[in-house]
């Protein structure tokens, strides 16, 4: 289990998350599915070590990931997909964004401020 005292371990892989551009924890942050005042309580995982979300990561910038068994994108309905495929790809882009953006916490989730690319 993951102690206070080990920094950002990932719980899949065991190996630091050691930039936010690879937190999943973050990236679910920025897309608003974890509220800030449990962030500092949830576990830590890379973006890659949770398939599940980062196959709806549709980015040149990103190797794609295949998650599989009930929650894959080919078992999935087409439209439920393409919308996940655009909300996630697009908080993952904030998210690669974040370290030039200059935003406190807080102003992290898409909801708060949009991140310039999509003005
Ligand atoms: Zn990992």
């Amino acid at each position: 289990m993951a102690r206070c005292d080990e920094g950002y371990r990932c719980e899949v892989c065991g190996r630091d998350v050691e930039a936010i551009a690879d937190s999943d924890l973050y990236l679910r942050y920025v897309l608003g599915e974890v509220p800030l005042e449990v962030l500092h309580r949830l576990p830590e995982r890379h973006v890659r070590c949770n398939p599940a979300l980062a196959q709806y990561v549709t980015d040149a910038a990103f190797e794609p990931v295949a998650c599989d068994g009930p929650f894959a994108k080919s078992e999935l309905d087409p439209a439920f997909v393409a919308d996940e495929e655009c909300r996630v790809t697009r908080g993952w882009r904030r998210l690669q964004a974040i370290p030039r953006l200059g935003l406190t916490v807080p102003e992290y989730p898409l909801s708060v401020t949009p991140a310039p690319e999509d003005l």
